[in-house]
């Protein structure tokens, strides 16, 4: 199973790194979408830069990562939940043109230079002082990579380093991050106690190695491997892997509760041209079906439920 974020320090130097590896994971998600290779590719290095990026926040709740788009891609959003489950999905504007294979990012999002990158941060929290936090930046960049290395820069003042890579079978991404400053010296990490040297070039120096690493080896090598290959001579602190799965919180409830808000008149308007109500569900292509029958249950209750609905059976 490698379907996990692996965290590491480097140890007496103000540098963090992360690993993401998504396999059956971004499988799901491929197979649930039926998307042109390159828009594909482009959305498993997002649900990877967002899954890097989530494991850096100390927050529990939901972290919604989307780059709006003016091209031929109107929405890439990725969703990470803090208990590792995350979904994916693209919306294509359909009247656009075929997507060649080549299409740079910013072709497919940026035509018109209004695309925009937004950082959502969600608190699954009773308390009604923990409001959703939204960052939002023009696009900038050439590259997923790109784009989340300027937001991370420009956002949270945080030198930060991706290495990202997608095909049919895997997503895959590494993480490098300069931890701020304390007072002028490089922050404290796990081996800088007093009587230690502190690394001046580990930010430097990981940031070349890593600069070695191939697409072919990222999509190919267990996460261990690719660690082992690049930072073989570096003292890493490991941390705990934590396991990442795919997982859609769509359900048949959520969706009468939508269709509730329709009413019933909208709700009548479509039966009265098909057979059902279908709600397809953006991120994992569920199908929720409601016959007539379904309909009018959906709506009794409703009435039931309203003051004086007595008076109407
Ligand atoms: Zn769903």
């Amino acid at each position: 199973m490698t379907d996990r974020v692996h965290r590491f320090l480097l140890r007496g130097a103000p540098v963090r790194g992360e690993i993401v590896t998504l396999d059956e994971a971004w499988r799901e998600v491929v197979a649930r979408h039926q998307l042109p290779a390159v828009v594909r590719d482009r959305l498993g290095e997002l649900s990877a830069a967002a899954l890097l990026l989530a494991a850096t926040l100390k927050f529990d709740g939901a972290m919604i990562v989307q780059i709006h788009g003016d091209g031929p891609v109107a929405l890439f959003v990725v969703e990470c939940l803090t208990d590792g489950s995350y979904r994916a999905t693209v919306k294509l504007r359909e009247s656009a043109a075929p997507i060649p294979d080549d299409a740079s990012l910013a072709s497919l999002v940026n035509a018109d230079g209004a695309g925009r990158f937004v950082v959502t941060l969600d608190p699954r929290s009773e308390s009604p002082s923990r409001q959703p936090w939204q960052g939002i930046v023009p696009f900038d960049g050439d590259s997923v990579a790109e784009l989340l290395e300027r937001y991370m820069l420009q956002s949270e003042q945080l030198p930060t380093r991706l290495w990202l890579a997608a095909d049919s079978r895997r997503a895959v991404g590494l993480l490098l991050q300069r931890l701020p400053d304390e007072g002028g010296k490089p922050a404290a990490t796990a081996d800088s106690r007093p009587g230690h040297e502190i690394d001046v070039d580990g930010w430097n120096r990981m940031q070349r190695l890593a600069e070695t690493i191939s697409r072919n080896e990222l999509l190919t090598l267990p996460p261990e491997q690719i660690l082992q290959r690049l930072f073989w001579q570096e003292s890493l602190h490991a941390f705990d892997d934590q396991g990442l799965r795919f997982a859609c919180n769509c359900s048949r409830e959520k969706v009468v509760g939508m269709l509730r808000m329709l009413g019933r008149e909208e709700i009548d308007s479509i039966l009265a041209e098909r057979e059902a109500v279908e709600v397809r569900c953006d991120f994992c292509n569920e199908l929720w079906r409601f016959d007539p029958v379904d309909c009018a249950l959906i709506f009794a209750t409703a009435g039931d439920l309203a003051p004086g609905s007595a008076t109407r059976h």
